[in-house]
């Protein structure tokens, strides 16, 4: 499947309940919503982090894959427009998002960096049972440090779309990063990655491995 390049990647934070609370934060009532833009962007098996700048965090995420404009739609229009799921790392510097964050400033030097949004390939709607659950898995070195499934989502995916579509026009090729499940940690040099993504009896698998930033 052939998509334009995103015009933005769109983030929702605090959309696992056991993830909002390792990081202490309240529940949210709406969407927490924030965004990377496509110079963010790099695919795996590279995942690059700044060297000097603290903690970098993994988060994984489902990636939903939207190929229609969503304009102020309707949770029945959101779901007709998704052409793909897919994994992806919204990597997250998390000593400076937690200075942002105290000092009541925007989020994007700590997750709109080059590189901070590691994404995997498109799984296409074919390829998949409609409406099904997702797991998605994170292993660092063997050992499992994420598990999530989209029916634990606090919003779930076309209440989201449909959400972010009042705000912000969604074009074809933009990609929805829908929440980290609990077990956010560092990332460290050569690191080795498997990120999983399953529906049913299917199942996908690819593969990370992490290096500083020259
Ligand atoms: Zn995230």
């Amino acid at each position: 499947m052939s998509l334009p390049n995103p015009s933005k990647i769109v983030c929702v934070g605090r959309n696992y309940v056991a993830h909002a609370e390792e990081l202490n934060n309240p529940l949210p009532t709406r969407p927490l919503l924030f965004m990377k833009p496509p110079s963010a962007i790099s695919y795996l098996p590279d995942v690059v982090i700044p060297s000097d700048q603290g903690e970098c965090q993994h988060e994984i995420e489902l990636a939903v894959y939207i190929g229609q404009p969503l304009r102020k739609v309707t949770t029945e229009q959101a779901q007709q427009a998704i052409v793909g799921y897919g994994v992806a790392l919204d990597l997250t510097l998390r000593q400076v998002q937690s200075e942002l964050k105290a000092a009541g400033q925007p989020w994007e030097r700590a997750k709109a960096f080059d590189g901070s949004c590691v994404l995997g390939p498109l799984v296409s709607l074919n390829e998949l049972e409609n409406g099904g659950d997702f797991t998605i898995q994170l292993e660092v070195n063997d050992q499992t440090r994420q598990v999530g499934h989209s029916h634990q989502m606090i919003f779930a995916i076309d209440d989201l779309l449909a959400d972010i579509s009042q705000q912000f026009t969604l074009q074809p090729g933009d990609i929805v990063l829908t929440g980290t499940p609990a077990g956010v940690a560092s990332l460290a040099l050569n690191d080795q990655l498997t990120l999983h993504l399953s529906q049913g009896d299917k199942h996908w698998q690819w593969h990370g491995s992490v290096r500083c930033e020259a």
